[in-house]
């Protein structure tokens, strides 16, 4: 068989309490599968010791591939930086904190080796979920569809394997502004999926709402810079709904209440209602613009995705 190799990625952020612990479990079902393999962990930035633990991992297991990340770049870089570093017939991806299970790797594995270029993770819908959760997450997958995004299964994950064809074509793609999964899911190939329950995070953050309310002040951050763009947007949005509510509320109290109040709206007042709604909406257009032209200038800034360390020390 020419599939001999698989590389595992594992991008790590502050892991120092369950790393090693991951990477006893991870080895040991890698022992039996009987398989060649090469274990990247791309340490993010950390600001732990998790990135000695991971260079002191390497030192004692030879399958070992330990990369440094000059800072925090984010999950989606770090996982980018390990596939452009795998040297496998496959790259198997997972999360460091215990919450993808390694029980099924020889799944994944498998059904590589059967063909598939892609294996997909995907989480069962947990019935303890709140509700908000829940039904953001299936709003959230209506509207990719209805955005014309390619046909993603619901509860899809990051835990995922691709083939050593699929890294190649991976490796093309030179967006700044990247969601690594979003970008395997358009690369096509053939897929399969499997579902798994997602346990809960073994060590540190219960991730979840903190890490969703760290991305939030991130996005907060980075959109500062481009406030004065999106100002309009806001502002039209802002806008529009007043004067709809305005100009609805004249509309009523002429024609249907009969002016109770005696508050005699002239015609040239319902005439500015409107045409501060259609203001409204030339401004909430001109948004939707400075949203691309955000996009465009991180493009077109082209700095590299990361820039790597020599060593764990800082
Ligand atoms: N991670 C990372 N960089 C970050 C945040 C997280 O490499 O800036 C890693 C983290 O160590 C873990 C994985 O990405 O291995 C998933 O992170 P987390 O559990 O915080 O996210 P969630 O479970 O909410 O997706
Ligand atoms: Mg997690």
């Amino acid at each position: 068989m020419s599939k001999r190799k698989i590389t595992v990625i594992v991008p790590v952020y502050n892991e120092q309490a369950g790393i090693q612990e991951f990477h006893s479990s991870l080895v040991a079902v890698l022992d039996q599968v009987a398989i060649e393999a090469e274990i990247i962990y791309i340490d993010d930035g950390s600001i732990d010791e998790s990135a000695a633990r991971i260079q002191k991992i390497a030192r004692t297991d030879k399958r070992v591939h330990p990369l440094y990340l000059s800072k925090n770049f984010g999950k989606e870089i770090a996982t980018t930086a390990g596939i452009h570093a795998s040297n496998g017939d496959a790259a198997l991806i997972l999360d460091a904190d215990g919450q993808h299970p390694v029980e099924l790797i020889p799944e994944f594995i498998r059904n590589w080796k059967e063909g598939y270029k892609v294996v997909i993770g995907v989480r069962r819908t947990n019935k303890n979920e709140g509700f908000i959760k829940k039904h953001g997450s299936t709003a959230f997958y209506k509207i990719l569809r209805i955005l014309g995004a390619p046909d993603v299964k619901p509860g899809s994950t990051d835990y995922r394997l691709i083939d050593r064809e699929v890294i190649d074509a991976f490796k093309k793609l030179t967006e700044h502004n990247r969601v690594t999964r979003s970008l395997i899911d358009w690369l096509g190939f053939t897929r399969i999926y499997i579902e798994f329950d997602a346990k809960a995070r073994k060590h540190g953050e219960a991730s979840y709402s903190t890490r969703k309310l760290v991305k939030l002040a991130m996005n907060g951050f980075i959109s500062l810079s481009f406030a004065p763009l999106y100002f309009s947007g806001y502002l039209g949005v802002f806008i529009t709904i007043m004067s709809f509510f305005a100009a609805s509320l004249t509309v009523i109290n002429k024609y249907i209440l009969h002016d109770p109040l005696s508050l005699n709206i002239t015609g040239t007042a319902t005439l500015a209602m409107f045409i501060l709604f259609l203001v409204g909406i030339l401004m909430v257009g001109q948004g939707l613009l400075a949203l691309y032209i955000a996009r465009i200038y991180t493009e077109t800034q082209n700095r590299p995705l990361y820039i790597m360390r020599r060593d764990a020390k800082n």
